[in-house]
């Protein structure tokens, strides 16, 4: 090998496993489809909708879904369907308008005392509700460069206890990536915690490997880590082990959904969800109904619907497995809770 030449930090002869799956996504709606054993209606790879936010399923994720059934729950949420081509008034491809809340690229500030920091554009699945598929993310560009300013932003600005690592997914970013960060960020004195907003434990378990629990126990910050499962059939027991070894390295756990149709729009799924979290040591968090986000309105729940389901959870759980029912309205300091 030339010496000059330094190896780059993700592409190494071996991958770590979980990089590895990462690489492998499944990427075309005919490829999910075979290997799923299903026939079923999609709008078609070349569709602006798709070629803006392909199909992309890890295969750990594949593996929860059942063969031969083209009404999966798990199937509906990454399956591009004809219906996301309707157009549907009020609904538009910046639901929540952050771009005005996008003080320079890599940083969302809307929230007092926390920052949401765009860390990567990356994510291991494309959920197909997602109100971030139209966000300009080229203008948010990931690199040193753009990290610095980010850090810096942060530094600045006394008021920020708290960083949210979002994006895209931020445990996409190897550890190496996340150590940096985090070396970075406990340097700022005012910030005090931590979040990871997630798919990543359901999306490839493996990815909650020694490494990053190591990192997450050992740093000085509280770790809270917002799991992202809309259905108990997500959570099975590599994603239980993934929730267990965080929780032994000191990382609250706290669990928020969307209330999509077709997919957890029934009092039982929901209550299983909720049970299912707990026993992996998850405390429910938010249910939040859909953002009103283009190519995604099939999926909407009217909110007398999503308060007739969240009345059946608090028949049937106890207090503290309730989520909280919760839209996000643009302009707004925080989420609205609906009673
Ligand atoms: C709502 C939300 C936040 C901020 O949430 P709080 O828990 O209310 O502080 C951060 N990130 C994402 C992705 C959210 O949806
Ligand atoms: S993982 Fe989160 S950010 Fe990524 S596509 Fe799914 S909902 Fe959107």
């Amino acid at each position: 090998m030339n010496s000059n030449s330094t190896p780059h930090p993700i592409v190494t002869d071996s991958l770590p496993p979980w990089q590895e799956i990462l690489a492998n996504t499944i990427r075309t709606t005919d490829k999910l489809c075979r290997l799923l054993e299903i026939d079923r209606q999609a709008l078609p790879d070349t569709h602006p909708l798709v070629r803006q936010f392909p199909v992309r399923v890890p295969a750990p994720y594949l593996a929860k879904i059942k063969k031969g059934d083209p009404e999966d729950p798990l199937l509906q949420q990454v399956f591009p369907d004809i219906a996301e081509a309707n157009e549907a008034p009020g609904y538009s491809a910046d639901p929540l308008q952050e771009s005005a809340h996008n003080p320079q690229p890599g940083i969302l500030h809307k929230y007092k005392g926390r920052a949401l920091l765009i860390a990567t554009s990356s994510c291991a699945v494309h959920c197909r509700y997602c109100f971030r598929r139209h966000f300009p993310y080229s203008d948010n560009p990931p690199g040193k460069e753009g990290w610095k300013t980010s850090l810096d932003y942060i530094r600045q600005d006394t008021s920020i206890q708290e960083v949210i690592f979002s994006g895209g997914d931020p445990l996409t970013l190897p550890d190496s990536y996340l150590q940096w960060y985090l070396y970075e960020i406990s340097t700022i004195p005012h910030v005090t915690r931590i979040r990871l907003h997630t798919r990543l434990p359901v999306m490839i378990p493996q990815r909650i490997n020694k490494r990053l629990c190591e990192l997450l126990e050992n740093s000085r910050f509280q770790t809270i880590l917002v799991l992202h499962s809309n259905h108990p059939q997500e959570l099975d027991d590599e994603t239980n082990s993934a929730c267990q070894a965080l929780k032994a390295a000191g990382v609250t756990l706290l669990n928020q959904s969307v209330l999509l149709k077709g997919v957890n729009d029934d009092a039982d799924t929901l209550i299983r969800l909720s049970e299912r979290l707990f026993a992996g040591g998850v405390m429910p968090y938010y249910l939040h109904l859909m953002d009103r986000v283009e190519g995604g309105a099939h999926f909407t729940v009217s909110d007398y619907d999503a308060g007739r389901l969240l009345a059946a959870m608090q028949q049937n759980l106890p207090g503290y497995l309730v989520p909280k029912l919760v839209r996000e309205e643009p302009g707004e300091k925080s989420k609205t809770v609906l009673l």
